[in-house]
């Protein structure tokens, strides 16, 4: 399978290209170019999470990772995990099910795929002569999951950027507390999409790629997606043998759009038949805009109690956007520069026709998460993060409507993450899983710097390990 670029460059390039590189030098984002060697059947199979995962990843990566190789990653990307199940689906009613996504070694879903994208890229460097550096934004969760996939990676060093002061002081420290001379953590004096222009615009510097081989984990780089792909799949099949009913949707919490549009690659590109992806945001409801009118406009950040989803910029929607204007990249390179300019995009009535046969929308406020956090331990006795939380009640807003069918909400970040809300929601702490305890005593390390793009690159080139 080749990729190509979301805009002008027409170089086709092949799965260890991408994925060391990450974002296109036009500034787009890659995609498969043709999907005509996806034709594997996985509806009504009994295959286990890393079985699935194998039969859904060997469908991207041509012949740049073995079939052994690849087995081998899976198994030892998912060894980390404290289910042996990996994802652990819970039924709530007839209606609701949970499928938690937080069982890696951060305690979000970003274990999930950065797991993996650090081994692939342990491996591929193994045998590349430059070291990789690895620079990223983080609205919280990503930033500890990366670290962790790749601090004992001898080949590269890794550069996030968080918004200072707008992460939950557990997502900092598991970032800043990892002691590995390769990890250096930046608070930026602003939004998270300060941090993601900032590294975007790195990426397009030519001087600057030059001089470091730069390499992305954020989910603008494509194996993200690919390796998210994996539990829509598998529990549409647990769902469907647990229920008999094939009337499935998935309510994702959303911010940088990734997720759920590994959610829309399921549908319409494996032919999973996947009913709705009801894309659930907080106050921060850029794509619930898009969703309902058919433009996509920017407003300024909120902050919120599910800050990993306080995002304008989704910077996915560009492959959404790629797909359903037939591919067109010249044309996804105009929406986008007109976008930066003018802060909006008007898609035609047709186009936003065929998002909607994939997806609801739903943007849920403060007052509602807090009382979906309350519900669900009155009701179930289970204790939710508040990004869980929004699509909890994003499902239950859509159920109200539908009457009818099953929603899976992606539980994507475990409770103890952001405690000091829900201590003040429920009136105590969540447990903490075991290996967790001491990071509030361990010493920190990182650097504040405002939000200047010479800064940021100076620093960069200041610390990079040769
Ligand atoms: C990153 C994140 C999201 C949003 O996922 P996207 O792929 O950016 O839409 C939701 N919840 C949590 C806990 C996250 O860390």
């Amino acid at each position: 399978m080749k990729y190509i670029s979301t805009r002008t460059d027409k170089k086709l390039l092949g799965f260890k290209e991408v994925t060391l590189k990450g974002l296109a030098s036009d500034g787009g984002l890659y995609v498969p170019n043709t999907w005509k060697e996806i034709n594997l059947n996985l509806i009504g199979k009994d295959y286990s999470f890393e079985k699935t995962a194998y039969e859904t990843i060997r469908c991207f990566i041509g012949k740049d990772i073995e079939k052994n190789v690849l087995k081998k990653i899976i198994k030892k990307s998912y060894s980390t995990f404290r289910d042996k199940e990996i994802t652990t689906l819970k039924s709530l009613d007839n209606k609701n099910f949970l499928l938690e996504l937080f069982n890696g070694p951060t305690l979000a879903f970003k274990d999930i795929a950065l797991q993996f994208l650090g081994n692939t890229f342990e491996m591929f460097l193994k045998s590349n002569k430059k070291k990789l550096t690895i620079i990223g934004a983080t609205s919280g969760d990503t930033g500890s999951a990366a670290i962790d996939a790749v601090k004992n990676n001898k080949f590269a060093d890794i550069f996030i950027l968080h918004p200072y002061g707008r992460v939950s002081d557990f997502q900092r420290k598991q970032m800043t507390t990892v002691n590995s001379s390769n990890v250096f953590n930046i608070g930026l004096k602003g939004t998270f999409d300060d941090c993601q222009n900032i590294i975007k615009k790195l990426f397009r510097d030519n001087e600057l790629n030059k001089t470091l081989n730069l390499g992305s984990i954020n989910s603008i780089n494509w194996t993200r997606i690919m390796a998210q792909i994996t539990y829509y799949i598998y529990a549409y099949n647990k769902v469907m043998k647990l229920t008999g009913n094939n009337n499935i949707s998935f309510s994702v919490p959303t911010g940088n759009f990734g997720d759920a549009y590994a959610g829309y690659i399921a549908k319409k590109k494996f032919k999973i038949p996947i009913n709705k992806l009801i894309v659930a945001t907080n106050k921060n409801n850029i794509l619930d805009r898009f969703f309902r009118t058919g433009t996509y406009k920017i407003d300024k950040v909120h902050s919120t109690i599910s800050p990993s989803m306080d995002i304008q910029i989704a910077s996915n929607f560009e492959r959404l956007l790629y797909d359903v204007n037939n591919c067109d990249g010249n044309n996804v390179s105009e929406l986008m520069y007109s976008f930066n300019d003018k802060g909006k995009i008007k898609v035609n009535k047709e186009y936003f026709g065929v998002t909607k046969n994939s997806f609801t929308s739903f943007s849920i406020n403060e007052k509602e998460t807090k009382q979906r956090i309350k519900d669900t331990y009155n009701d179930f006795n289970l204790v939710i993060d508040p990004h869980t939380a929004v699509g909890l009640e994003a499902s239950s807003k859509y159920l109200k409507e539908q009457q009818e069918g099953i929603v899976v909400t992606l539980a994507t970040a475990h409770p103890s993450k952001f405690s000091k809300s829900v201590r003040n929601i429920l009136g105590f702490d969540p447990d903490l899983p075991l290996g967790y305890k001491n990071i509030f005593d361990l010493e920190e390390k990182y650097q504040v710097i405002d939000p200047s793009y010479n800064s940021i690159k100076n620093y960069i080139l200041k610390k990079v390990t040769k």
